[in-house]
């Protein structure tokens, strides 16, 4: 079945589009090129021979630098000395600051990203919200305290903050993943030296220079540009980084976790998925299938929690395709700055050109492509949404994270299959279950191996509850009150009272 999809071509006459934003980082709280001098230019991957921005290419000494300004501020600036009052207050505006600026950054993010305006816009209002949430909870972080250890003794645990901390995020929701991190890293009382990725630095750094207009002392959040290996990777080695937290390829994870293991650094990783979505014969078929195309078209599937793959019952499977097939055919790819658009390009033409592979791996291994698996537009990174059936668990297309529109369908006769392929994965970032009845969605969903699970739903987050991944999808947890505990340290205090 072919759809006919839905597609706007870019303007490339759009005045937001013309122009090249040239960015500073900012270290210690100051606006400062890379030392080399030397940029990295980011062209639009919906506009191509377009340049939208660019940024400092920075090395190591950049990187270390911004590490001694983040050294400084917390071994002797007020930050980490203030109460959590007063930094929730100063963490607050910052949120605030975001919302007040939600169309500014959204639009560097469709540049850069290449996403639709309109999801960039929704995740400028969730980033403002993380702030919020965090300012709220850094005013009450506890320890505890052990009253039972004999007459002579009280035990007190302080919660301390755990000092520098390094942040490496990807390209995918720049400024969304660094609002997952930054609030819970300086809520806790800590300093951050952060290098977005060097395709999308733009709102990460507007993101510091509004958090620096809204009070936040010098030297407190510092972003170093660049690419991994030059900076990030300083980051994991350098002796004053206390903490690294990165997110992004099961592929760098591996070289981070090994770098911060011999380094004895604390560290969290955040990587890739591979989510199932499990459809069960009594589901509301209609609810689920809305559901599962935006699972996994979403951002044209470049998103570490997109549900891209499809476990379906034997006994409602055709009929559910055809309703997510009819769903993704609406789906209006195209130009980013579109308000009508609901998905943009890929981020580049080498991932336009990797997705597209998998896409003829999967043809060569004997999947059949049920819609989709074409280009769209003339130019441009567009890939359609697509759907591929008849595919077996050892092919690439049901094993690899592809990060592109691509859903893969099993089927399947017996519940017990459906749990079995759902773990049938490295992976264990993400999972939903779809049933009206909810002991079968919670039995299910108890047994899946995976950190951020839905019920009849996919995608939605909020601040209160954790993130993260099992398997190797990651180490440790983000948001909620969990969050704050991977920065900081726990330390005992054995008192010894005399009468
Ligand atoms: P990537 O691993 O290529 O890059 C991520 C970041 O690491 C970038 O800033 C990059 O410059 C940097 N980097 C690259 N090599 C490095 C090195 N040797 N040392 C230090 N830093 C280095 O990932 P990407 O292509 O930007 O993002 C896509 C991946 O991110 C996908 O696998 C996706 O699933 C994952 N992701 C995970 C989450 C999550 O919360 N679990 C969220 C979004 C994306």
């Amino acid at each position: 079945m072919t759809a006919h999809y839905r597609f706007i071509a870019p303007r490339l006459d759009d005045p937001r589009l013309l122009g090249d934003r040239r960015y500073s980082m900012l270290i210690g709280g100051a606006s400062v090129p890379a030392l080399s001098g030397e940029t990295i230019t980011r062209e639009s991957p919906a506009h191509p021979g377009h340049i939208v921005s660019t940024i400092p290419k920075g090395s190591r000494a950049d990187a270390e630098r911004a590490i001694a300004a983040a050294r400084a501020a917390f071994d002797s600036g007020p930050w980490p000395r203030m109460t959590g009052a007063e930094r929730s207050r100063i963490m607050y505006r910052i949120g605030e600051s975001i919302e007040a600026n939600i169309e500014e950054l959204a639009t560097i993010e469709a540049l850069e990203v290449g996403k639709a305006i309109s999801q960039a816009r929704g995740e400028m209002g969730y980033s403002a919200e993380l702030w919020r949430y965090a300012a709220g909870q850094a005013r009450g972080l506890e320890g505890e305290t052990y009253n039972d250890l004999g007459t002579n003794t009280l035990g007190l645990v302080l919660r301390e903050p755990a000092g520098v901390v390094g942040i490496i995020t990807p390209w995918n929701f720049p400024l969304l993943i660094g609002s997952e991190r930054i609030p819970w890293a300086i809520g806790a009382g800590c300093t951050v030296v952060i290098k977005p990725s060097e395709f999308t630095s733009g709102s990460t750094i507007r993101m510091a220079e509004l958090a620096r207009e809204a009070g936040l002392p010098d030297g407190v959040l510092n972003v170093v540009t660049g690419y991994g290996a030059d900076v990030g990777q300083v980051f994991a080695e350098h002796p004053d980084v206390d903490a690294v937290n990165f997110t992004g390829s099961q592929r760098v994870g591996r070289v981070i976790g090994s770098l911060a293991g011999q380094n004895i650094k604390r560290v969290g990783l955040e990587l890739g998925g591979k989510g199932p979505q499990v459809v069960f014969s009594d589901a509301d078929l209609d609810a689920a299938a809305a559901k599962i195309s935006g699972g996994a078209f979403h951002c044209s599937g470049q998103a570490c929690i997109a549900g891209s793959r499809l476990i379906v019952a034997d006994s409602i499977a055709d009929k559910l395709l055809e309703k997510v097939e009819a769903l993704a055919a609406k789906i209006v790819t195209g130009d980013p700055l579109n308000d009508a658009s609901n998905v943009g390009a890929l981020i580049h033409h080498a991932h336009f050109e990797k997705v597209a592979g998998y896409v003829e791996e999967g043809k060569a291994d004997g999947a059949t492509i049920y819609s989709g698996g074409t280009r769209l537009g003339e130019a441009g990174a567009f890939f359609a949404p697509t759907i591929f059936t008849g595919v077996k668990p050892e092919m690439s297309i049901a094993r690899d994270e592809i990060f592109g529109p691509v859903l893969s369908t099993f089927r399947f006769s017996d519940p017990e299959e459906a749990i079995a392929l759902a773990n049938d994965t490295p992976f264990g970032l993400s999972a939903c279950v779809w049933t009206n009845n909810l002991s079968t969605g919670l039995q299910a969903i108890r047994r899946i191996k995976a950190g951020r699970t839905w019920i009849n739903g996919m995608g939605d987050g909020t601040p209160q509850m954790p993130i993260g991944g099992y398997k190797q999808s990651g180490i440790g947890r983000e948001l909620g009150r969990h969050g704050f505990d991977e920065y900081s340290e726990l330390k005992n205090i054995h008192v010894t009272l005399t009468r």
